[in-house]
């Protein structure tokens, strides 16, 4: 028996669109992502097309018309409703730009709702290009299939962020000295600390003592261990995350 083909095609390109969708609206699309339909996918009239909104959620479109750099998408139908985004922050110094795109990139797949730069002492890199990490986001959100972006803080300096922390949300506060004194493991301190979340990693250089102080003094903070190496930032965040959405998150059926 030939199975019956998904509808839409799992092939089907899949865009984030800057504006509120609804079935039956028409979109007159131009720029870059007319260019990647019209002259990279080369898209014919009446090909399917995923939109997302990060409002509504994701919907199937048609192609109603083509130009050769523009073209019309109609709305079908809903696919998908917004999903609800487990409740967990990334918050991390800002690195070199490669791998801090590579580490929001990372970030988005894995599902945080919302990513922090944080500004510490010993951070080589004291500047964030907001609209190149949305970039990076809708990017990876567009290949990963979420339906809901997530939320870009500005650059933060760490004692404003401790300053501003909110109630009843875990900060989970990556300590690569915690191993040696045999200090608790970020899957032993899921266990104790479910809940709104967030994970603390450091830059290339790690926190100064000062700051290190700072962090375990705030009552919201719970230093963990990532185990006995010294993991690069972004390996330490991409890590981090996963544990708790494997623990706590998404991850979990
Ligand atoms: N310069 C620091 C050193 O040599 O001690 C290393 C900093 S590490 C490259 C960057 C950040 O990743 C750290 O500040 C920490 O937040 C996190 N990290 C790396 N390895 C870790 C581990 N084994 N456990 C907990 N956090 C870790």
């Amino acid at each position: 028996m030939t199975a019956t083909p998904a509808w839409p095609p799992r092939s089907a390109p899949r865009l984030f669109v800057d504006q509120p969708l609804a079935i039956g609206a028409s979109l007159r699309i131009e720029g870059n992502q007319a260019h990647y339909l019209v002259n990279v996918m080369r898209l014919a009239e009446g090909a399917p097309v995923k939109l997302f909104d990060d409002i509504s959620g994701e919907y199937l479109a048609r192609v109603t018309a083509r130009g050769k750099r523009d073209i019309t998408l109609t709305l079908e139908s809903l696919l998908r409703t917004r999903e609800a985004v487990p409740d967990f922050w990334l918050c991390a110094a800002p690195i070199k730009k490669a791998r801090f795109d590579f580490l929001a990139e990372k970030a988005c797949e894995l599902g945080v709702a919302r990513f922090v730069p944080v500004l510490t002492d010993r951070a080589v890199v004291d500047k964030v290009k907001d609209d190149r990490l949305r970039g990076t986001m809708i990017e990876a959100a567009e290949q990963c299939e979420r339906t809901a972006l997530p939320v870009i803080a500005p650059l933060t300096r760490l004692d404003a962020l401790l300053k501003s922390w909110p109630e009843g949300r875990h900060l989970f506060f990556a300590d690569e000295r915690l191993h040696e004194d045999r200090g608790v493991s970020f899957s032993q301190a899921l266990t104790r600390h479910s809940g709104p979340a967030a994970v603390l990693i450091g830059p290339e250089g790690g926190f100064t003592d000062a700051e290190n102080a700072a962090i375990r003094s705030h009552p919201a903070a719970v230093p963990v261990s990532l185990g006995p190496r010294i993991l690069r930032a972004e390996t330490a965040a991409i890590a981090a995350t996963a544990v708790w959405m494997a623990s706590l998150g998404d991850w979990v059926a």
